[in-house]
Order: C-alpha cells, then sequence, then structure tokens
C-alpha cells in the first residue's frame, strides 16, 4: 500500500469536494486525495496536520477538522491570514491542492480512558478538537462525562454554527459556549471561554483537558485549570509555531529542544513547563 507520507516532501494532488462558509474569514474545505491508492492509506489521528499547497502561492500547515471515521474525504476549517490562505479561498469545488502529511503526534485519547474528556477550545482552534471529540463520543463507554466548552470573539466568529446547535441537544456529552462581545440578540454566556469553569462540575483527579487556541487563550486557560487542580500530565495543548518541512528537518519550529512539527504539536504541560510564556 501507498501511504500518503511515503516521501515527506512530495505533495499529493487532493481535490476541493466541498467547501462550507463558516465566518466572514473562514472556511471548511472538504478534500480528497486524487489517487485511490493514496487515499486508502491516508490515516490520520486527531491533533495531527497536513500541509497544504495552493499552486503558486505557497504551503502551509492546517489541523485536521474531521476525523478518519467520518470518511476517506477530510476536512480542514482555514482562516483567511495571507498568502497562502487567501489564494485557498479563491479556489472552487473541483479545483486541486497539494498536500502533504499527515504530520505530527496528534491526541492520544486512548491514554484517557476512564477519565472525564473536557475540551476547550478558543475561535479557530475549535477545529482541530473536533475530531478528538467525534472518537471521543464514537468510543463513549471508555470515557466519563465529556465536556466542551469553546469561545470566540463574537456571536458571527463562532465556526459549526449549525452542528454547535446539535451539539447542545446531545445526552451525551455537554456544551457550553461563550463569546468576548455580544452581538446579534445574543443570549448566551458573554465572557472568556474560562468565565465557562464556574458553570460546570470538574472532578480534578478523573479528567483529562484538551486545549486548543490563540497562544493567549492557551496560557489563561492552562492557569485555571492548574487552579482548578488537574495534575499538568492531564492539561495538553497544541503549540502553534511557524513551520515548513513538518518533519523536523528544517529547525523552522524549534523551541528549546522541541520540534513544534514532530514532537508536537500535541504537549501535556509537564512536557512544556516553561514553554508557555507567563500569562
Ligand atoms: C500545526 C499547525 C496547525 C494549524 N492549523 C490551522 C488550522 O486548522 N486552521 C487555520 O486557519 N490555521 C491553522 N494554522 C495556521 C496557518 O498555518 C497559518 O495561518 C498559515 O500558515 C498562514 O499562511 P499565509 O501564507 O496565508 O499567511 P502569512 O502571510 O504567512 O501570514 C499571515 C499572518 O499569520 C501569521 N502566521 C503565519 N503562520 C503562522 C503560524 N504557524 N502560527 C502563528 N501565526 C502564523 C503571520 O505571522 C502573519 O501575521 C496552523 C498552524 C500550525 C503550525
Amino acid at each position: 500500500m501507498v501511504l500518503a507520507n511515503d516521501n515527506i516532501f512530495l505533495p499529493h494532488l487532493a481535490e476541493i469536494t466541498a467547501i462550507q462558509p463558516e465566518t466572514g474569514d473562514t472556511s471548511t474545505f472538504a478534500l480528497r486525495m486524487c489517487d485511490p491508492e493514496v487515499r486508502r492509506g491516508f490515516i490520520w489521528k486527531p491533533g495531527q496536520f497536513v500541509e497544504v499547497s495552493v499552486f503558486g502561492s505557497g504551503e502551509a500547515p492546517f489541523g485536521f477538522a474531521s476525523s478518519w471515521c467520518e470518511g476517506e474525504d477530510f476536512k480542514i476549517t482555514v482562516r483567511s491570514t495571507g498568502e497562502m490562505t487567501r489564494a485557498l479561498h479563491n479556489l472552487s469545488v473541483g479545483d486541486q491542492v497539494g498536500v502533504r502529511g499527515p504530520f505530527g503526534n496528534g491526541f492520544s485519547l486512548e491514554d484517557a480512558a476512564g477519565r472525564n474528556i473536557l475540551i476547550v477550545g478558543g475561535g479557530i482552534g475549535l477545529p482541530p478538537l473536533r475530531p478528538l471529540l467525534m472518537e471521543a463520543l464514537a468510543g463513549k463507554e471508555k470515557f466519563g462525562k465529556i465536556t466542551v466548552l469553546y469561545g470566540a470573539r463574537t456571536p458571527a466568529d463562532l465556526v459549526y454554527k449549525p452542528e454547535l446547535e446539535q451539539w447542545k441537544t446531545r445526552s451525551d456529552m455537554e456544551f457550553l459556549v461563550t463569546v468576548d462581545v455580544a452581538e446579534n440578540n445574543w443570549k448566551g454566556n458573554v465572557g472568556v471561554v474560562g468565565s465557562l469553569f464556574p458553570k460546570i462540575e470538574i472532578d480534578p483527579t478523573k479528567t483529562a483537558a484538551y486545549v486548543c487556541g490563540p497562544p493567549i487563550m492557551i496560557r489563561f486557560v492552562v492557569l485555571d485549570l492548574v487552579k482548578l487542580g488537574l495534575e499538568e500530565e492531564w492539561i495538553i495543548t497544541t503549540l502553534e509555531r511557524h513551520m515548513r518541512c513538518g518533519a523536523g528537518k528544517c529547525n523552522h519550529c524549534l523551541i528549546g529542544d522541541k520540534y513544534v512539527c514532530l514532537d508536537g504539536p500535541v504537549f501535556n504541560c509537564q512536557q512544556i513547563k516553561g514553554l508557555l510564556e507567563p500569562a
């Protein structure tokens, strides 16, 4: 079988099969590897990422926003921030991009068997956590309570709005959402994502917390979780750094002795003590 990452530097062609606008600057792209053999060998874990290239514009890393158990097409949710991401947003269904990967270590849900799962996402940090949630729900008998806390700047910045409505009504998970600034007749919680902690019950000795979001949000949420009594080993977060090769060769993402692309992007807080700047 030809695995998609047999030659880590060789992008494989993938076709855009769907585009779902999420917010004013963010869309979800469904991608399908063009070579059927590559497609069959393309297996990823939540928390891993791909390097996507738009021809003539460049390459950038994006976390998987869908789980392998949802089907062979995979999704990435991308905010338009610069040249490559703008070029990606200008493409249409049927256009092709290059894909390298999957890269990175990913989340290890198996280690959390028997624990409550607490997922905390901020802004565009929710997409890489989504496949983790899908897999936790698919194997829910292995875990205790599954809780998701999600914060965005404004209601308009929330991604996956129809799916969030479904999460609110599911009996097998608890879902709370907040925005920093209310608008559009928002009736929900207002405040940073940490303002949701007093609204849920957390047993710190039995909880595995997974955090992804902008660096400032990660720093404050990690502090909150430590104050709530979670052990650093069970506070698991992602680090985002500028990166190029995705495979620990080019040194772009080296911090201390860790390659974010290879040793991460998922770390527990014990492993990255001192690397998170003080809040
Ligand atoms: C492991 C990993 C997973 C990621 N997953 C996602 C995702 O799921 N969705 C998503 O929208 N984005 C994600 N990103 C960020 C994404 O890769 C950058 O937004 C992208 O590289 C910007 O490319 P550009 O050419 O459009 O912008 P550029 O012109 O290169 O940059 C535009 C702005 O974004 C900043 N920027 C660029 N790259 C990074 C980076 N790696 N970290 C922090 N700031 C950066 C630049 O400093 C600049 O201010 C991820 C990054 C990493 C490292």
